[in-house]
């Protein structure tokens, strides 16, 4: 008797930016055309694919300790294929064969669209690793993991120019490209028309893009992909300080569907280590747009990354970065110690500070991001937010969850006929990390 072919299944890990998880809705695309199916545990799986990321030293150790303790899975198990993709996977390419016997491929940036093959002649027993510059042209991706869901990523350009003297991504992920704004608005159009209600835009610095066929600039595109039916909500990462036009700034003041919610990296607090980082603008001029960001867009929340301990950073250097915490008062932060990246300008340097040096002033500003942070959210209390609720919370408490416009986690009493719409929240209690309130008597409307 015949039954149906076996499904194969695929575990895939991200680790990494939200770049890596568009990049993992891809692999999942990709390896679906294979009749893979994808499951959330990596024991029992057919294959494994590790979507890596190298931007911090950190992140790169748990990759080669999350591929090692799989030795374990495929000595129980022969024929399963274990893959490493990603940023580790184009800096370190063929190295990493060689180092993980276990291994058996590695597919960088500019070859994930040759996952494919590399699985096919892996099932044939050939260890490979294709790297390769990253490709001339972004395809049209329109058909990642069919994930029905509220929410969803969109990549609207990839690489960087920019060469931050700290940064492997130019390196990794090549030079920026932009993808055409037709497109854009084609795989937006699609996505709303599957339920998708907000779509978050990504790019290592979006203020930077410019359709190759238009010359639409970010704010451009921004507006039109703001007409999309049924789209009610547009969030976008990363911006880069030095890039952000005041046309930009008009669009979140004046787009109702483009969310007050805006990251904006400064990296570090003082001039000196600013000029040694690279960064293009100084405190003065990145504290003066946060002033105008502020004065534009009310309620808006910005975002920020920190590196602390950069080749050089004085105690002095450090109390600037403190300090900026306090003028931007930040809703949320990304806070790294400083770590040597391969080919980068910063790996070079001297005046390298001591791992316990950095730890302790990175737990300072932690520290002081926590009270920021807190003070932010209580100071909302008693306010409404417009929320799109997402689902049950996970803490399984009778509450359901969402995002606010400004991206913040709000938690409410409610049941599931609420998920999937705009509803007004009260704040009743500011937390750390979240908002709790109550849904107000009149739901509020839906956004068309
Ligand atoms: S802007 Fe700087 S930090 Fe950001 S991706 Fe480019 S090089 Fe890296």
């Amino acid at each position: 008797m015949s039954g149906p072919a076996p499904q194969r299944s695929v575990h895939i890990a991200t680790f990494g930016c939200q770049m890596n998880a568009y990049d993992s809705e891809r692999i999942s695309g990709l390896l679906a055309s294979l009749g893979y199916t994808e499951v959330d545990q990596p024991q029992g799986a057919d294959l494994i694919v590790l979507n890596t990321c190298s931007v911090r030293e950190r992140a790169e150790q748990k990759v080669y300790s999350y591929v090692g303790a799989l030795k374990r899975l495929k000595e129980a198990k022969p024929g399963l294929l274990i893959g490493v993709g990603g940023c580790v996977a184009q800096q370190e390419g063929d190295r990493l064969l060689k180092h993980i016997p276990h291994l058996d491929f590695v597919f960088g940036t500019g070859a994930l669209e040759r996952l494919p093959e590399l699985v096919a002649e892996a099932r044939k027993g050939r260890r490979r690793a294709l790297t390769g510059a990253a490709p001339r042209e972004l395809p049209l991706a329109p058909a990642p993991a069919p994930r029905p869901g509220l929410k969803a990523l969109v990549t609207v350009m990839r690489g960087c120019d920019n060469f931050c003297a700290y940064c492997v991504v130019p390196y990794v992920r090549g030079r920026e490209q932009s993808r055409p704004a037709a497109q854009l608005l084609a795989e937006a159009q699609a996505l709303a028309a599957r339920g998708v209600r907000e779509i978050t835009l990504l790019g290592q610095n979006v203020n930077s893009y410019r359709d190759p066929e238009g010359g639409l600039d970010f704010a451009g595109l921004l507006r039109r992909l703001a007409g999309v039916e049924g789209l009610w909500r547009l969030r976008f990462t990363t911006s880069h300080p030095k890039d952000l036009s005041p046309a930009l700034i008009e669009t979140l003041a004046g787009e109702p569907k483009v969310m007050e919610h805006l990251h904006l990296p400064a990296q570090a607090g003082s001039d000196p280590v600013l000029r040694a980082m690279g960064r293009g603008y100084t405190r003065g001029q990145y504290l003066e747009l946060a002033r105008r960001l502020r004065a534009a867009v009310p309620g808006v929340a910005l975002g920020g990354d920190v590196i602390v301990g950069f080749p050089g950073e004085s105690e002095e250097d450090f109390q600037q970065s403190l300090s900026l915490l306090q003028e931007v008062r930040y809703d949320f932060l990304y806070s790294f110690k400083y770590s040597d990246r391969p080919f980068t300008r910063a790996g070079r340097m001297a005046g390298k500070l001591a791992e316990p040096v950095k730890a302790e002033r990175l737990r300072r500003l932690q520290a002081r991001q926590r009270g920021i942070g807190l003070e932010l959210h209580r100071a909302l209390e008693g306010q409404t937010a417009e929320v799109l609720v997402e689902g049950p919370d996970k803490k399984g408490r009778g509450l359901v969850s969402g995002r606010c416009r400004a991206g913040r986690m709000v938690n409410f009493p409610g049941g599931p006929e609420l998920v999937g719409r705009l509803v007004k929240v009260r704040i009743e209690q500011g937390r750390e990390n979240s908002l709790l309130g109550r849904l107000e008597p009149a739901p509020g409307s839906e956004a068309s």
